[in-house]
């Protein structure tokens, strides 16, 4: 009788948890509200998704348009509220954005209901097919703008009325004319952000820095417009300020921008090099497969004007990573059609896209040469020549050396302390010293041995011991009892390096009385 009663009570306990889960997972994000919304109203969308999952999503406003309206980032991330400036390097930053064009308004919809449905696999696990997203977000951070130019949504979707200030709404119709609202792609100023990017590549051949803007096509349009203007001078607006400044934030290994015409992908950045161009076109491969989108190998348009000042040339040029322009819909009706929300979302897999380009740019990890600004890591180049120029464009340092970089540069040294002259000492970005443990035990008359078998160091004299049991780095005296360290040891270049203060202490010296002279080159540990 008793057992019956606890398993009906766990029973009952278990059907609570679900009817709460399932309840719990309601949709904030639909595309029949997101159709019909403002961007005031798809702002205040996402702000009650963010505020729904805490744990996950964080909103962050970067901004506001000359109407007014918030541009903002969500950022997706397990945990994300537990920052440390070390995921610059810990974790896997990838940018996605959309909305840059006011008449492309699916894709702001589409992203928030891509952000749901990560959220919800990662709680329910059966939103999306064969990805781990729970795994993808405890190691990367995936940031989402969602919609960088509202103002120009707004107004083609609701027309010159969305504009509720009288003197702005005369201002506007003054400056960009025409009676197509609707077909608006420009700002409130009739720029065209995806033309306002600063475009300055390096080029490794002539070994200059071209830009690209000055040079655009005279054919241009040269006065505000619905489309087509750059601006007077390269970031000018506001929105491209915005997103420009958030690129710099952040080490992002990939940028997706999302756009809305005829279902192709460009990703031709041919002024980087081949290197460049390959990586690029592998993610662009991978992308066109999962949306059966076509690859467009051009960066001219129909009318074969070379067309500059796009976000994703200037994601590129700066990061010299991967960046596409990934055009949605084949209707090219203007607003979008809500008939075409949902089909081209689902059929076209695009919720997968952020995630298979997150798994790919993981598996191609990091470039060999890193580049330091102040000391501090900015980001990985492929290639050498490159690197150099950035790092002198940026007035940083170039560094060769594999795999994940060090945040900061630690130091090299000969350490001071005590009777003792210790080679091969490190010290951290943090002040924080380190001293190889062999040395230091063998210049105070220790044997020290390693023990294959039981993966430990021990350190002995006739009247004393130590033990480092290298599987927990664990560090034990005679007595067996457990020494506590501030900091573990680790193991660098397979010398087993333990803390100043342990060394001091051996010694029956004052922590603070060593000397450290800076020998040779740094070393890429955080320490
Ligand atoms: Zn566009």
């Amino acid at each position: 009788m008793k057992k019956f009663i606890t398993i009906f009570l766990l029973s009952l306990a278990i059907f609570k948890l679900t009817s709460q889960l399932s309840f719990g997972l309601d949709k904030v994000i639909s595309f029949e509200a997101g159709y019909a919304a403002s961007s005031e109203q798809l702002f205040e969308m996402t702000e009650k998704l963010v505020a729904k999952y805490p744990y996950l999503l964080e909103l962050e406003v970067l901004g506001k348009t000359k109407l007014n309206n918030p541009i903002y980032a969500v950022r997706l991330s397990y945990r994300v509220f537990d920052k440390s400036e070390f995921d610059y390097v810990e974790k896997t930053h990838l940018l996605v954005e959309a909305g840059t064009h006011g008449r492309e308004t699916f894709n702001p919809i589409a992203v928030l209901k891509m952000i749901e449905d990560y959220v919800h696999d990662y709680y329910a696990d059966s939103t999306l097919t064969d990805v781990d997203v729970r795994a993808l977000l405890k190691t990367s951070v995936i940031h989402f703008i969602p919609l960088v130019n509202p103002d120009g949504f707004n107004i083609s979707k609701f027309g010159t009325s969305s504009i509720s200030d009288l003197e702005l709404r005369s201002l506007f119709i003054s400056q960009v004319e025409g009676q197509l609202y609707h077909r608006i792609k420009s700002n409130f100023n009739g720029v065209d952000l995806n033309r306002n990017y600063e475009d300055r590549y390096y080029d490794a051949v002539s070994q200059v820095w071209v830009d690209q803007w000055a040079q655009r096509n005279e054919d241009e349009a040269l006065q505000p417009a619905l489309s087509g203007y750059g601006g007077e001078n390269p970031m000018s607006e506001l929105e491209t300020q915005i997103v420009a400044n958030y690129i710099e934030r952040y080490d992002f290994r990939a940028f997706l921008d999302f756009h809305s015409m005829g279902r192709v992908i460009y990703y031709r950045i041919t002024a980087l090099g081949t290197n460049y161009l390959s990586r690029n076109e592998q993610l662009a491969n991978l992308v066109s497969r999962i949306t059966d989108y076509k690859l467009r190998d051009t960066s001219v348009s129909n009318e074969g004007e070379v067309l500059v000042g796009y976000a994703t040339s200037y994601f590129a040029n700066r990061k010299l990573k991967p960046a596409l322009t990934i055009e949605t819909t084949a209707d090219l009706t203007f607003p979008t059609l809500l008939s075409t929300y949902e089909p081209e979302y689902i059929e076209h897999k695009l919720a997968y896209v952020p995630l298979r380009v997150l798994e790919a740019v993981k598996v191609r990890g990091y470039l060999p040469y890193k580049i330091y600004i102040s000391g501090k890591y900015y980001t990985d180049v492929s290639n050498l020549s490159y690197a150099k120029a950035i790092a002198l464009d940026r007035k940083g340092e170039v560094f060769q050396y594999a795999g994940r970089p060090s945040l900061y540069m630690s130091q090299r040294g000969e350490l001071q302390i005590g009777n003792l002259i210790l080679k091969d000492a490190i010290r951290g970005a943090s002040g924080a010293i380190y001293v190889p443990f062999k040395s230091l035990l063998s210049n105070l008359g220790y044997e020290v041995s390693f023990d294959q078998q039981t993966f430990q160091v021990l350190a002995q004299s006739q009247t004393d011991s130590y033990q480092v049991n290298l599987s927990d780095f664990e560090m034990t005296d005679k007595n067996d009892d457990t020494i506590e360290l501030e900091v573990s040891p680790f193991i660098y270049e397979g010398r087993l390096m333990v803390t100043l203060a342990f060394a001091a202490q051996l010694l029956g010296v004052a922590e603070n009385a060593y000397e450290f002279t800076l020998i040779g080159q740094p070393v890429f540990l955080d320490l």
